[in-house]
């Protein structure tokens, strides 16, 4: 995902390293580069512009200045800086609560609501021994509940009976008490996408949360669709409130701009990374890793 960030940034830091003594020129020229490289890999401007000014402020100062080894202390601040913008530290999904815990699965249809469901209750289940139980509120397609059924099956996961004729929060409820009878651990709903973001959708999915008071709502965007992946978190949160982000697709060919910008945007961290459509294909978002990966 951050290939063409990776070698651009890689190049202008390479040139700094190599110089001797650092003026406060050869600093501003650097940033524009990196400005430019990050509003081509498609970051949000006003991320892009106070990324660059932080550099940029700390880098003209004290410590580097009178530093023997000038460029290779603006690498570090570049490296610091990106953690920061990234979301510092990693932030797994938080189940501290009475169980069954709920967790509510949003997002726009075709992001990988359904797939990222499944990943993350195999995860629990393989990972941390929990028992969990599925439930898809798709009321208005039916494929879609058999889906998370067949993938329910395919992953060992018990999924909630379907049952015709019942709205999201009447199966939202039905899910909560089957978990409770039931002795599970995690209750996952996975709420209905829709192909834009409209108001009978966060209506659908606001009159769930009251129902169910989930400890975590997972926002599943896909990378791919860069600043709108942004754009459709920011009015999730607004709308319903949501405690962290899945970014789907960080396997495809997307700029990162939807990685780099949605911490600093939303203020909510990004949790899980999908990487792949088989069901192992979900990794822990960290931020000194990312960097580390982007910085090389
Ligand atoms: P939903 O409509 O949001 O529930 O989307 P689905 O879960 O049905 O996913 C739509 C398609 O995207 C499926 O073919 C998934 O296999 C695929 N998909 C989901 N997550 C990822 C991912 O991280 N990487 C890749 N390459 N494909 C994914």
């Amino acid at each position: 995902m951050f290939d063409s960030l990776s070698d651009r940034l890689g190049g202008i830091l390479d040139r700094l390293k190599k110089r001797g003594a650092l003026s406060e020129a050869d600093v501003g020229e650097a940033m524009r580069e990196v400005r430019r490289a990050l509003i081509e890999a498609d970051v949000a401007l006003d991320v892009v512009r106070s990324f660059t000014d932080k550099v940029r402020t700390r880098a003209v100062g004290a410590e580097v200045v009178k530093s023997v080894t000038p460029g290779q202390m603006v690498v570090k601040i570049v490296h610091d800086e990106l953690i920061a913008m990234l979301g510092s530290d990693a932030k797994p999904i938080d189940l501290e609560a009475a169980p069954p815990v709920p967790v509510l699965m949003v997002g726009l249809q075709g992001s990988g609501k359904t797939t990222s469901t499944a990943k993350i209750a195999k995860r629990l289940k393989d990972r941390v021994g929990r028992k969990v139980l599925m439930a898809s509120l798709d009321t208005r397609r039916p494929a879609a509940m058999e889906q998370l059924a067949t993938l329910g099956k395919q992953v060992g996961v018990e999924t909630l009976p379907i049952v015709a004729g019942q709205s999201a929060v009447q199966i939202a409820r039905r899910a909560m008490e089957a978990a409770r009878l039931g002795g599970f651990d995690v209750v996952m709903l996975d709420t209905a996408g829709r192909v834009t973001l409209d108001e009978a959708l966060m209506a659908e999915v606001a009159e769930v949360k009251a129902a169910t008071g989930p400890h975590e709502v997972l926002l599943v965007a896909d990378s791919l669709t860069g600043q709108d992946a942004v754009n459709t978190a920011k009015a999730f949160d607004e709308r319903v409130g949501l405690t962290g982000i899945v970014l789907t697709r960080a396997d495809g060919d997307g700029r990162g701009g939807a990685a780099l910008s949605m911490r600093a945007v939303t203020g909510k961290p990004i949790k899980l990374i999908g990487t792949g459509e088989k069901m192992d294909a979900l990794e822990d978002f960290d931020p000194r890793r990312v960097a580390g990966r982007i910085l090389g």
